[in-house]
């Protein structure tokens, strides 16, 4: 059986227990949405908690942003798989590209969270993209493929993994690539990763051009940012992919 599409919402910095509310609304739209799609939502790790429980009996996920490689210990901050999971989540975001550029998180680095998500039973949603610099020099290609080579462990399955690839000059920009240009880069990755791993789109992606992008070969799902923030806006993506 094919595993459903999935749209995933990446709440970064944003979201106070007030929001609460958008949340019980994508999750309106989510059981519309049947067994077709899951539906998972980021929040900040502070809303994890309240989030997995107002969401429960409902069939939207919840996940985290980012966790920490260790189970424990002397790692002021930050948070671990197993604490992930003790607040609901069932997925992890991993190496998006805003933790790569503001914490300094390489392959190697990301490749150990991966590991812990696994261990934890978490579903990994590993980020990977190329720069404007790199698409404009035309190693796209060559950086998916090393940064693939690089942050995914031995393991990977279609249960444990979802690859989201999303070029850094698309994330909260306004700005896609053409279909073409994700059709490539979606077919490098498909033959790159274990059959059946879920692979979304992720950068600008809006109610206007959903539909666009789903359509697109090898395309399984988008990882939304700023459009996931509002039901008004996340709703309308999710029934782009039914
Ligand atoms: C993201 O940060 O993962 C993202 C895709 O953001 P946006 O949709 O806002 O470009």
């Amino acid at each position: 059986m094919t595993a459903p599409k999935l749209v995933a919402g990446n709440w970064k910095m944003n979201g106070r227990m007030v929001h609460l509310e958008e949340a019980l609304g994508i999750a309106t739209a989510s059981a519309a949405a049947g067994d077709e799609v899951d539906v998972l939502l980021c929040p900040p790790a502070t809303l994890l908690a309240p989030m997995a429980s107002a969401l429960t009996g409902s069939n939207t996920f919840v996940g985290g942003q980012d966790c920490h490689a260790n189970q424990s210990g002397a790692h002021t901050g930050e948070v671990s798989a197993a604490m992930l999971v003790d607040a609901g989540a069932s997925h992890v975001i991993l190496g998006h590209s805003e933790r790569r550029r503001d914490h300094h998180e390489g392959s190697a680095d990301i490749a150990a969270k991966v590991q812990a998500a696994w261990s934890e039973g978490l579903v990994a949603i590993l980020c990977i993209g190329e720069t404007e610099a790199e698409r404009d020099a035309g190693s796209t290609l060559t950086v998916l493929a090393e940064q693939l080579s690089a942050s995914l462990p031995e393991g990977a399955t279609p249960e444990n993994t979802v690859i989201a690839y999303e070029p850094v000059w698309a994330i909260g920009t306004g700005r896609t690539p053409s279909v073409a240009q994700i059709t490539e880069a979606h077919a490098a990755i498909r033959a790159h990763v274990p059959a059946g791993i879920r692979l979304l789109y992720g950068g600008s992606v809006t109610p206007q051009n959903a539909a666009a992008i789903f359509a697109t070969d090898n395309v399984d799902g988008a990882l939304v940012g700023g459009a996931s923030l509002k039901a008004e806006d996340f709703t309308p993506i999710i029934d782009a992919l039914k």
